[in-house]
């Protein structure tokens, strides 16, 4: 099959900030395709990082110093810059910097949840969830007393909507939910959960670490309580990710994490808390990866979220269809025209880290094991499967030399 579609994304143009994909493995040119796992960083980002440590280098929100307002500035804009990314309402007041969206899950498990859950409310998930947030939810349960639920998936990998409506009651407190699932590519219809949820009057929380890099994402249409997502998975550095929550809602919680930076007064006898989004972000924050993580939006805004969309659509399908002329692979979740840009499969007979190392030796990085979704693999029947994801500078070529890599794993294993 020939690669004939138009992209509308300059890939080549692209390709030029990203020097490490010149880079060579076992002597072919590396094809990065484990953009899900996480994504590589622009030039104009490692820049902002650079510029930050050689030139304003300094602590946040402490010192009056030049270089600490000009630090607290960027960083303070920052939260301004990621909250108008994803739409939220109240600007940095609605935008908590976390370490990844593991935290993020944590930090409303912990502060909300841990004072909000008790025996007899139900936290409902999907089968689809990564374990960032199911064992942070199944954990918090078991402290609280509160019973987890999940949404099941169906055979051909959606959410079953009909087991939600009956799965959500008046019991349930809250209901979190992948945007885009990092396993199957299923899409979530997020503001129909988010409708029967709040018909519930519980609270709707979105995982969208695989959303955000990928796809226009406004919290006010969702009408998201809270959403999740990861700097790294979006061209910025490792170290970031972000909380969303609804204003109100951050208001009423307590903090999670106690200390310097989040407080406002403190006595030998007791403390009060500084203003949003600040009394979440206890200690020296993540000033550096903060400030890189805007300008990581700044270029993906360059591109224009859409054209973002689109090309990981084209080549999603194009991977899904090429991959589907074998009649020995297994892909796993919705077609290939409809689920954010990650394929999961499985070659008949070879194990999926066999199907790895052959794919590394022709210069092809994709990820293989659970993808921390081990309850979803064994509901799947499968303890692993390989999984390729793409990005903004994936071409269709190499999509092809995905294909011809696992055709040369066949040969080898026939
Ligand atoms: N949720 C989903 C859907 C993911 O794909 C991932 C990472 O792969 C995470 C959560 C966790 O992200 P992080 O490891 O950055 O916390």
């Amino acid at each position: 099959m020939e690669a004939t579609e138009q992209q509308s994304l300059d890939v080549e143009r692209v390709r030029e900030d990203f020097p490490i994909l010149e880079r060579e493995v076992g002597g072919e040119p590396l094809v990065y395709l484990d953009n899900a796992a996480t994504t590589h960083t622009p030039e104009p980002v490692v820049e902002a990082i650079a510029d930050y440590y050689r030139r304003y280098n300094s602590n946040v929100h402490r010192g009056i110093h030049t270089l600490s307002q000009e630090a607290s500035v960027a960083y303070e804009d920052a939260h301004d810059r990621l909250a108008e990314f994803v739409g939220a309402e109240h600007g940095r007041e609605e935008m908590v910097f976390t370490k990844n969206t593991t935290e993020a899950e944590n930090l409303v498990a912990f502060a909300w949840g841990l004072n909000e859950l008790g025996p007899g409310d139900e936290v409902v998930l999907t089968q689809l969830e990564h374990h960032a947030s199911l064992v942070t939810w199944q954990q918090v349960a078991k402290k609280t007393g509160a019973e987890v639920k999940y949404i099941p998936v169906t055979e051909d990998g959606y959410l079953d909507m009909e087991a939600a409506a009956e799965l959500i009651t008046d019991d349930t407190e809250l209901v979190n939910v992948a945007h885009v699932s990092n396993t199957l590519g299923t899409i979530a219809p997020v503001s129909e959960l988010a409708d029967i949820t709040h018909d519930h009057d519980a609270l709707f929380f979105v995982d969208g670490a695989q959303a955000v890099p990928n796809r226009p994402v406004d919290v006010q249409e969702i009408d998201a309580d809270f959403y999740a997502f990861s700097g790294h998975k979006m061209l910025g550095p490792t170290g970031i990710g972000c909380l969303y929550g609804k204003r109100h809602l951050l208001e009423e919680m307590e903090p999670h994490l106690y200390g310097g930076m989040m407080i406002e007064r403190v006595t030998y006898e007791d403390s009060t808390w500084a203003e949003l989004p600040w009394k979440f972000e206890a200690g020296t924050p993540v000033i550096a990866q903060g400030i890189a993580l805007a300008e990581a939006v700044d270029y993906l805004e360059d591109l224009g979220m859409d054209a973002v969309q689109a090309h990981e659509d084209r080549l999603t399908e194009y991977a899904y269809d090429r991959l589907s002329e074998f009649d020995d692979v297994d892909i796993y979740g919705p077609p290939g025209d409809d689920r954010g840009g990650v394929v999961s499969f499985n070659v008949e007979g070879i194990h999926a880290h066999d199907v790895s190392s052959i794919l590394n030796d022709h210069g092809v990085a994709i990820r293989a094991g659970d993808h921390c979704t081990q309850p979803l693999h064994q509901e799947l029947g499968i303890a692993a499967s390989v999984r390729a994801s793409f990005y903004v500078y994936n071409t269709t070529e190499e999509v092809d030399a995905l294909v011809d890599a696992i055709d040369a794993a066949r040969d080898i294993f026939n």
